[in-house]
């Protein structure tokens, strides 16, 4: 369960689109970051999806493929949804800057027993990396990340 937000152009307070993302995974694992050069393709294989054109989406956003790798005794309704409410509030706000999405991505909001966007299920999840990308129509692409939970260390520019 890793939270993603993206914000097109006309959302942000600088005309970039800003993607960000939380990665929740096991709480030694680690995260290994990587540059690949921009590219487009037709479609695009994902862990668990194939998407055709450019389009971005996850399973909490597609209701056809929410249903389909849900672990039947999973709460969403407790863990998940708390999660995307308040990802919509801070969509609602805009428009966005990149601080307001840090701030989300740091933030304690959120479901049960840890399951926040800055995530700290203990035994199970945490938030162990964090980043946000400022994607501009013309100019270089600019990315800050965190190694670790976001609430406990700051960004810092990576490209
Ligand atoms: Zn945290």
């Amino acid at each position: 369960m890793c939270d993603c937000l993206v914000a097109l152009g006309p959302a942000t307070a600088g005309g970039a689109t800003l993607f960000a993302k939380n990665s929740d995974r096991p709480p030694a694992e680690v995260q290994v970051l990587e540059w690949f050069p921009p590219r487009r393709e037709p479609v695009t294989q994902a862990t668990h999806l194939v998407i055709d054109g450019h389009r971005c989406a996850n399973r909490t956003t597609i209701p056809g493929f929410d249903a389909q790798p849900r672990h039947p005794r999973q709460p969403v309704d407790r863990l998940v949804d708390p999660r995307l409410a308040a990802t919509d509030r801070v969509l609602a706000a805009g428009p966005l800057t990149c601080d307001a999405v840090t701030a989300h991505l740091r933030s304690h909001a959120g479901g049960d027993g840890g399951c926040s966007v800055c995530m700290h299920a203990a035994g199970v999840q945490v938030t162990a990396a964090s980043m946000v990308a400022e994607l501009p129509v013309d100019g270089p692409s600019r990315v800050w990340t965190v190694q670790g939970s976001p609430c406990e260390r700051g960004y810092e520019r990576s490209w």
